[in-house]
């Protein structure tokens, strides 16, 4: 039988089970195996549930920051949540405060052996299923029940977007978890009881603050689930952390202010340095060890490098290096040619109009414009990359990408331009293709509007590899110029207050348009085909949502952006000053380890202290 039927289906996904484990749990193989295989009906019956049984983890929703309401996403997450939830039990049961009788398990210790961690409401379900657990199986009653619930469970937000957050439809509950809809009524119905204590006749706040949105629809606002059902809530990059408290999450704050706090993200600087750029990593342990692996704040050290000539050109050395290597790439691979000597521009992220991949196409087309206006004037060559996938059915998203390559198609090919200017799209990013691009950028593209990027981490990635930032006071990016000085990062742009201000007062790109000549004549372009010869309205819905329904306020930004961009392409062409800002970015760029996250995350929400044991060796960075 090897090589047949679940077999083979097991090696194509890469599955590593124990296959005999497997086999035996398997109805189909049970089947073949037992005097029932003679039972004919019994085989298709066990093909087809097996089927079904796999549908439930056969596709991954490809949206990002988007809620779609599907019946199948939801009991997708309700199977992920039911197995960890078991797996949780079955081990607690058989450590030494459990018994196979439920009467003689104490759950009394569950909280303090036991963190669930909800990233995002995705897995909100476990809030309802460890109560079901608790008080249906195991006969807790409802308060004890619900104290174990709160103690072990933590949630973190990572988004404001209203359109990204989780508010499933009733009637889905009531024909998949009705049991768990029970539940969840129960928990709003005490949970509205003690709002109304504290704030007795306040029943707006009841509405606003309800797990159950009355509309035309009734809904399940996942994210009030997961806040009550929570001990601890926060964000993930501190102006985050205070938006919630101060928007979205307002009234919870103010009923519970002591759930609320900060874990500002990181990455891993063994997949983010030593495997992606060991160039790089060489040059730093040379100055000053290879303790900073596993202690990225010692990164600090290199600030009494900054004006040492020797460590200067090592890193302006190793970047050009990248640089080379990546243009070797392009062109073996997508038989591209790049200047390896321009500013290599790298915007590359997940395509989405909150993260302003369009500021940068307006950029582009105005540095055209330009070179086309006055071509003899000197200009600093550029190679600007954007990459990052949209989701399928985001039509203004794939419309992005469709201006990105047909900017190309112009620039690229315009011989009054050379190579002084391109604009290149880089298909299927993925992990792999970010660590051959990051450690060969020169600048990072953080240009999201203000309030809108929780906290981003590529923007942490590429400080570490030595590219300089260009971004907006968002996300992660304000502890970024915190750490490195705001003079050491391009900061151009609206603030968050800006923002709020400028909603007030009501925003128009028209107002933009008529009295910014270059953003003007960019604009009709875009509207008159220049870009899209042969379908002259291809980019009209582009145009439309910038000129009049335009959520993110790209037109508000573009006369910074394009400035602070001047200063980008002039402090480039002295190489010793650019790459001294470079060092002082890399040497504040420790606190962006994931190790200070975690250590975060283990000490202020889970009440545990990082284990002693030793972190992977040098050679073995993936460990
Ligand atoms: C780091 C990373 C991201 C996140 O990038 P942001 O700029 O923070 O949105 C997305 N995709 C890939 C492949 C990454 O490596």
């Amino acid at each position: 039988m090897e090589g047949q039927g679940g077999d083979d289906v097991e090696k194509r996904r890469g599955g590593v089970g124990n296959g005999a484990i497997r086999r035996k749990r398997d109805p189909l193989w049970h089947c073949l195996t037992t005097g029932l295989g003679v039972n004919v009906g019994g085989y298709i019956q066990a093909v087809l549930d097996r089927n079904l049984a796999e549908n439930i983890s056969r596709v991954l929703y490809p949206n990002d920051n988007f809620f779609e309401g599907k019946e199948l996403r939801l009991k997708q997450e309700y199977f992920v949540v039911a197995a960890t939830l078991q797996d949780i039990i079955r081990r607690f049961k058989s450590s030494k405060f459990g018994s196979r009788d439920p009467v003689r398990t104490s759950y009394d210790a569950f909280p303090e052996k036991v963190a669930i961690q909800l990233n995002d409401t995705h897995p909100s379900l476990a809030i309802p299923e460890l109560m079901r657990i608790l008080v249906d199986i195991e006969k807790l009653d409802w308060d004890k029940a619900w104290d174990i619930t709160t103690r072990t469970c933590a949630y973190t937000n990572h988004t404001v977007l209203p359109e990204a957050l989780e508010r499933w439809p009733v009637h889905l509950f009531e024909t998949l978890l009705p049991r768990h809809l029970e539940i969840i009524y129960e928990i709003n119905q005490r949970f509205l009881d003690k709002v109304y204590a504290k704030f007795p006749g306040d029943l707006d706040r009841l509405r606003r603050m309800s797990l159950v949105e009355e509309g035309s629809v009734k809904r399940i606002n996942m994210a009030h689930l997961c806040i009550v059902g929570s001990h601890a809530v926060n964000g993930v990059a501190r102006i985050h952390s205070e938006i919630l408290k101060a928007t979205i999450f307002k009234d919870f704050y103010e009923f519970e202010p002591h759930k609320f706090q900060n874990k500002t993200n990181g990455i891993t600087p063994r997949r983010w340095l030593v495997l992606c750029n060991p160039g790089l990593a060489e040059i730093i342990a040379e100055r000053i060890g290879e303790d900073y692996i596993s202690d990225l704040d010692q990164l600090k050290k290199l600030l009494n490098f900054v004006e040492d000539e020797a460590f200067i050109r090592d890193v302006a050395k190793v970047k050009q290096e990248n640089k080379l290597k990546f243009a070797a790439y392009l062109e073996k691979e997508y038989k591209v040619k790049i200047n390896p000597n321009s500013l290599f521009d790298l915007q590359v992220k997940r395509i989405h109009e909150y993260k302003r991949q369009l500021l940068n196409c307006l950029h582009v087309i105005t540095l055209y414009n330009r070179i086309k206006r006055e071509p003899n004037k000197h200009f600093v060559p550029r190679t600007v990359m954007i990459g990052g996938k949209a989701a399928p059915g985001y039509h203004m998203a794939k419309m992005i990408i469709k201006l990105i390559t047909s900017i190309g198609d112009i620039v690229n090919n315009d011989p009054v331009v050379g190579d002084r200017l391109k604009m290149i799209f880089l298909e299927n990013y993925r992990v792999s293709l970010a660590e051959k691009i990051i450690p060969a950028a020169d600048l990072s593209e953080q240009i999201s509007t203000a309030g809108t990027e929780a906290s981003g981490t590529g923007n942490m990635k590429f400080m570490l590899n030595g590219a300089l930032t260009i971004g907006t006071m968002d996300g992660a990016n304000v502890e970024m110029a915190e750490e490195a000085g705001e003079e050491n990062l391009f900061i151009f742009g609206m603030r968050v207050e800006d923002v709020e201000e400028l909603d007030r007062k009501g925003y128009c790109a028209k107002d933009y348009y008529d009295h910014i000549p270059e953003l003007k004549q960019v604009m009709d372009q875009l509207s008159s085909g220049f870009f899209s010869p042969k379908q002259p309205d291809l980019f009209k819905d582009i145009v439309n949502m910038l000129m009049y329904h335009d959520r993110f306020k790209v037109f508000a930004d573009y006369e910074a952006y394009i400035k602070c961009q001047e200063k980008v392409s002039l402090l480039y062409k002295n190489t010793k000053e650019w790459t001294k800002k470079v060092i002082r970015n890399i040497a504040a760029s420790g606190k962006f380890s994931s190790d200070r996250t975690i250590t975060e995350y283990a000490r202020e929400i889970w009440g545990v202290e990082p284990s002693r044991q030793k972190l992977a060796a040098p050679d073995d960075p993936r460990e």
